[in-house]
């Protein structure tokens, strides 16, 4: 065989691999992915994995000498790829189903490769400018002005950490100079969010100081929504016992059901009462570039920051976050720290994105994402985000045909929350027997659910947004979930199984 079709062999003692040896790596790489997604359906969506049984195989320590490529090729197959869960399989419904399209993976490759760590812009120019576009595409896509009068932004590792720092914005304007003082000896904060607001606020409020007491979850209406009236009284309540309100954080898009806050009733509050507005639409956002989605999320225009993950729903693999503020100098005040070694003749010619959160050294995070979403153009992201939507639609019909099948919350995006409770049965034997119709069909394989509790009861979830899911899919969700229950109906719906069904009584009793 010619020698440039082999795998590399052990490198030379000094340097890196050859380019030739790395051209044979990456088309091998290639190679497999493009398999690796040919495949996919084949495999169980949820791992089957043990836990500690991927440790117990690793040797306890790094090999001594260099190991043929070929050995670290077998154990990608058998170590890694038998031990993940296939996020990009197309039966994927858990938490959110995400996609790395084509464009984004190659994206995500060459930015390893060219190893951009956006410290400064001289150290980068092309990582900050890039960075600085994408953030006005992003904006235009979704219907938020860009500009002095609008937003600005930046791209984050994750909606926890974007979260974070915009509620150490929040906490700078709300405490002048806090970040030189500290909070000690001032009057407690408080931030405010609704009781089905994503868990990174609770941690935002843990390592800024306010405690996780300092939090106060607001109760939700019939639909989900933070209760507006509600959250009034609590801040009326925190100023009258000395409490400064620092930020109300709006969920658009919850994590168990999706719901929207009432974004308008919000913004009028924190306008009337000086407080910042957070809007964590960390999934959802997406579906704002389609016109039709827009009037859920009237409003968000108001706030003084808001977030969505383009690595949730816009094709890109993680970690992109898209983070937005008005007065982006007020992120500045709350970070900036120029030491010496890091002053550059650009000043204030330049954006420095180190002076706008916690990390100096940052990603070429922008690249996959300008690389993707010229490649699909926003007609083709409009037509992919409308195609969950419609899937999710079509499966919520399903669902709600189903004997003993409730759909529990409206679903406005592409999540369905939905439970099994058939007449007579009770509400804790019924989540009970929930969990089990779960832990069944992810066994199934066919596809992967996870689940929310609602209103304190156990619900099923499925997240419709990977690019592969098509209806097949969904038919074949559809069938692992009856499946689940006639198991759990002791046979008295026929197994879907095409083993020869064992014989069934006619009276259909369990
Ligand atoms: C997914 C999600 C998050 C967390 O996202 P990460 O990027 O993983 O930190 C936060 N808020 C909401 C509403 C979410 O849906």
């Amino acid at each position: 065989m010619a020698r440039d079709r082999r795998l590399p062999g052990p490198p030379p003692a000094h340097g890196d691999f050859s380019p030739a040896d790395f051209r044979r790596m990456g088309k091998a790489a290639v190679e497999r992915l493009a398999r690796y997604f040919e495949t996919l359906e084949a495999r169980p969506v949820l791992a089957r994995t043990k836990p500690g049984e991927v440790l117990a195989r690793l040797p306890a320590r790094a090999p001594e000498e260099p190991e043929p490529w070929e050995a670290i090729e077998r154990d990608l197959d058998r170590l890694v790829e038998g031990n993940l869960t296939h996020w990009q399989h197309p039966g994927y419904l858990a938490y959110f189903a995400t996609t790395s399209s084509a464009p984004a993976a190659v994206g995500e490759f060459l930015t390893g490769g060219y190893n951009q760590i956006g410290i400064l812009w001289r150290t980068s120019p092309v990582l900050t400018e890039l960075e600085q576009g994408v953030v006005r595409w992003l904006l235009d896509l979704v219907g938020l002005p860009w500009g002095p009068d609008g937003f600005d932004g930046q791209l984050a590792d994750t909606a926890s950490t974007a979260s974070l720092v915009a509620l150490a914005s929040a906490r700078e304007q709300a405490f002048p100079d806090a970040r030189k003082t500290g909070l000690a000896g001032r009057p407690a904060g408080a931030v405010y969010c609704s009781e089905l607001a994503h868990s990174s606020i609770d941690k935002a409020c843990v390592v800024l100081g306010f405690g996780t007491e300092g939090l106060r979850k607001i109760p939700t209406d019939a639909e989900f929504r933070m209760d507006a009236g509600a959250l009034a009284s609590a801040v009326a309540r925190d100023r009258a016992e000395g409490r400064i309100p620092v930020a109300v954080v709006a969920t658009a898009g919850t994590t168990a059901v999706t719901s929207v806050d009432p974004l308008p009733a919000l913004a009028d509050l924190c306008a009337k009462e000086r407080i910042w507005l957070h809007v964590d639409a960390a999934y959802a956002g997406s579906a704002a570039v389609l016109p039709e989605m827009r009037p859920l999320f009237a409003g968000w225009e108001r706030a003084d920051s808001v977030l969505f993950n383009p690595h949730k729903w816009m094709l890109v693999p993680n970690e992109c976050t898209g983070l937005f503020f008005r007065r982006m100098e007020r992120v500045r005040r709350a970070f900036s720290v120029v030491p010496n070694y890091l002053e550059t003749p650009e000043g204030e010619t330049v954006r420095e994105y180190m002076d706008y959160g916690v990390q100096l050294g940052r990603r070429f995070r922008a690249l996959k994402l300008w690389l993707t979403l010229r490649a699909f153009g926003a007609a083709g992201l409009r037509a992919r985000i409308a195609d969950a939507i419609a899937h999710a639609r079509w499966l919520k019909s399903e669902l709600e045909k189903e004997p003993g099948v409730a759909v529990v919350a409206p679903a406005p995006f592409s999540v369905v929350a939905f439970r099994w409770q058939p007449e007579g049965l009770d509400d804790a034997a019924a989540d009970a027997a929930n969990a089990r119709i779960l832990a069944r069909i992810n066994e199934d394989g066919r596809a992967f659910v996870s689940h929310a509790l609602v209103r304190g009861r156990f619900a099923l979830r499925a997240a419709v947004g990977n690019v592969r899911t098509s209806r097949r899919h969904l038919e074949a969700f559809l069938d692992a979930f009856r499946s689940a229950v006639a198991a759990e109906s002791g046979g008295r719906r026929p197994p879907v199984r095409r083993r020869p069904a064992p014989t069934r009584r006619k009276s259909g009793r369990a």
